[in-house]
């Protein structure tokens, strides 16, 4: 097979109706996505979706060019070969840096590029991963997000045996990597929080890799020094969100002091913004989003980056299956990625999580297969998308 020119851009918004009651572990931010279809001469599509406001991406995506510097994607992309996907992605870049260059433009240009990624495995009948330079791993591992929601009056136990509970859920899906959500706000205090990340190890054993997420709870670098040295006989492999998302200064100090690998960077967009948390932020990891720091093309870059600076790469992903399958590809063409967060159907409780896309793959000894099927190897649902397509008014 071969490539064939792009003769459609399309934004699709969707958008599901609010059911779960605050304080259910819905994860809110799958509750809308805006998926981009990219079709060509043939009649083939390539898929990707951003992780933004759903219509402000639609905007920067379809909108008139204003200027040479201030340009829609859309219409940089009709008529052209999708092949040169890197060269395309540094046009859009540069075609939109009078409004975009971070931020909501990268997010749009974003879904466009894991779309592209898509499309052209499928012109050549490849894995997406192949378009990324190959397997550099034999097999792909997940974790497991584990969500308990909002506090919304609930006590710690009930917080504690709710999050217990999804532990038990993922290890009976399979996973051997899960992060636990500790997010409590101001429910409890550094010292319970401490006593809270050892009864979650001890409830999952030594042999899980356990990750910890703060969602952002310290200002002060010496106080989550001070609760980071309690938990580092519970094994944590990596403490994401300590420190507010822009106190670089602040990750440095505290990863300079704690022997738990420090994460962040969830916000990044670009190699620019990532570089910044490495070299200013001393941080072990950093977690950019695919479908937020700039789509397949340079996520890759980010993680060869990353790689020389003896970084790892670990991506987040609170969306759709479509995000999951881009992570899955990234990781498998990367060798610092050594996992991606997956937000499984079974426990996100999000329609759009479990339906928009076919087939799920199966984790099994919390490893995934590496991918076969030509390039994400996902297609979307069609009911799904009719029943969820948001009014575009
Ligand atoms: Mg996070």
């Amino acid at each position: 097979m071969t490539t064939s020119p792009i003769v459609a851009v399309e934004v699709i918004p969707l958008r599901t109706p609010k059911t779960a009651p605050a304080g259910d572990s819905d994860l809110e931010t799958i509750a809308e996505t805006v998926v981009v279809q990219v079709s060509d001469e043939h009649g083939r599509t390539g898929i990707g979706e951003a992780d933004a406001p759903v219509m402000a991406v639609r905007e920067l995506i379809e909108m008139d060019d204003a200027h040479s510097l201030s340009r829609g994607l859309a219409g940089m992309l009709v008529g052209r070969d999708p092949f040169g996907i890197a060269a395309l992605n540094e046009e859009m870049y540069s075609g939109s840096i009078y409004h975009g260059r971070r931020g909501l433009g990268i997010h749009a240009l974003s879904a466009v590029d894991i779309a592209l990624h898509d499309l052209v495995g499928k012109q050549l009948e490849r894995p997406t991963f192949e378009l990324l330079g190959g397997a550099r791993i034999p097999h792909g591992t997940p974790y497991a997000t584990l969500y308990a929601g909002s506090v919304a009056g609930r006590s710690i136990e009930e917080m504690m045996r709710r999050l217990l509970s999804l532990c038990d859920q993922a290890l009976v899906l399979g996973y051997t990597a899960m992060k636990v959500e500790v997010l409590f706000e101001d429910l409890i205090d550094d010292r319970r929080l401490v006593r809270c990340v050892h009864e979650a190890r001890a409830h999952l054993g030594p042999d899980i890799t356990m990750m910890l997420d703060f969602g952002y709870r310290w200002t002060d670098w010496r106080d989550a020094v001070w609760a980071l040295r309690r938990m580092e006989d519970a094994d944590p492999y990596f403490a994401e969100a300590p420190l507010q998302h822009d106190d670089l200064e602040g990750h440095a100090r505290l990863a300079e002091r704690s022997d738990i690998r420090i994460c962040g960077a969830e916000f990044a967009a670009t190699r620019h913004e990532c570089r910044e948390w490495l070299e200013r932020g001393r941080v072990d990891v950093i977690q950019p989003d695919v479908g937020r720091a700039g789509g397949l093309t340079e996520m890759h870059r980010i993680a060869q980056m990353a790689a020389d600076l003896g970084a790892l790469v670990i991506p987040h992903g609170w969306k759709t299956g479509i995000t999951a399958a881009a992570s899955r590809h990234l990781q498998t063409a990367s060798t610092n990625i050594p996992y991606f967060e997956m937000c499984a159907p079974e426990l996100s409780g999000a329609t759009l999580r479990s339906e928009l896309v076919v087939p799920e793959p199966q984790v099994v000894d919390g490893r995934l297969e590496l991918p076969s099927r030509p390039g994400l190897g996902i297609d979307l649902v069609p009911e799904t998308v009719e029943r969820f397509r948001a009014r575009t008014s």
